[in-house]
């Protein structure tokens, strides 16, 4: 028998026992930090569980945290070696990835779920979040940022800004060494198409593809910049964008300047370049 039943639902974490834990280390969402098996924090021989460690969740889950907690706490008093972390199965398959507009993406808002009407909460049991509809589903998933392939290596960020010199991927949700704010639609102002950051991808996330007349970069389906090609005057294969072709001339003397300035692709400069030095040595 009970006086009253408060529901509530857990929203942040109550940081009261900041002052008398310095050593306890915080997470960057302001929760507890410990070990995923262990649950101890950064103060030995102190273990923490449920919304205080991950952040507002299910009861299943703070169930679950507490018991690897008490597990954890029982081979801490009996001085039993740790339980290790189980390996992480490998991937299987890869879901499809959804194409979306980095200007879509930016904009997006996220989607309001509905809820059950306030007079049917009062006297009945139903589920008071309802489902999305098929489109609202839909365009929420166009948000997914799928960190399942973009492991946030930084690599690509790292490619673009320090090796190729034009810093045209900000990706702050990555917590790179030189933060700013996300913006997917930053990247078509400064980039020039040339694919250094999807040959280094060690997961094929960020890719370069080239599709009718255009060239695309995406990032886990989203467009982050799409150009015009221009065709080998010679061959008509594909020889990059034309601000491609203007940094290859500032970068590779000769055969960049014939690159770009009789829009030859890279083996027909070569040719022409060959064919103007064997003209030279015979005048000569
Ligand atoms: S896109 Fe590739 S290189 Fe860039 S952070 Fe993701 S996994 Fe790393
Ligand atoms: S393709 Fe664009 S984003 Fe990628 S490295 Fe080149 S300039 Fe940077």
């Amino acid at each position: 028998e009970v006086d009253a039943i408060i529901s509530a639902v857990g929203q942040r974490i109550d940081q009261i026992i900041i002052n008398d834990l310095p050593k306890l280390e915080w997470t960057r969402w302001n929760t507890i930090g410990t070990g995923d098996v262990t649950m101890e924090t950064s103060i030995e021989g102190v273990f923490a569980a449920g919304d205080a460690v991950s952040g507002p969740a299910t009861v299943v889950e703070a169930i679950a945290g507490g018991k690897r907690a008490a597990d954890a706490i029982d081979r801490y008093l009996s001085k039993k070696s740790p339980k290790i972390q189980a390996p992480v199965p490998p991937r299987s398959e890869r879901v499809p990835l959804i194409e979306t507009d980095a200007d879509e993406k930016m904009t997006f808002p996220r989607a309001s779920l509905p809820l059950l009407d306030h007079q049917l909460r009062r006297t009945s049991f139903q589920q008071v979040e309802l489902e999305f509809s098929e489109e609202s589903a839909k365009q929420e998933a166009c948000r997914c940022l799928r960190c399942d392939i973009c492991i946030r290596c930084q690599r690509c960020v790292e490619i673009c800004r320090d090796e190729m010199g034009i810093g045209a991927l900000e990706f702050g949700y990555m917590d790179t060494d030189q933060p700013r704010p996300t913006d997917f639609r930053v990247t078509r102002e400064k980039c020039i198409s040339c694919g250094a950051c999807a040959a280094n991808c060690p997961n094929d996330a960020i890719r370069i593809e080239d599709r009718d007349d255009d060239r695309l970069l995406m990032l886990c389906g989203t467009v982050l910049n799409r150009q015009r090609l221009l065709p080998c005057r010679s061959c008509g294969t594909a020889v990059g964008t034309a601000v491609y072709l203007d940094y290859i001339r500032n970068k590779i003397g000769t055969i960049g300047q014939i690159i770009h300035d009789r829009q030859l692709c890279e083996a027909c400069a070569r040719k022409e370049n060959a064919r103007k030095s064997v003209g030279h040595v015979l005048n000569i």
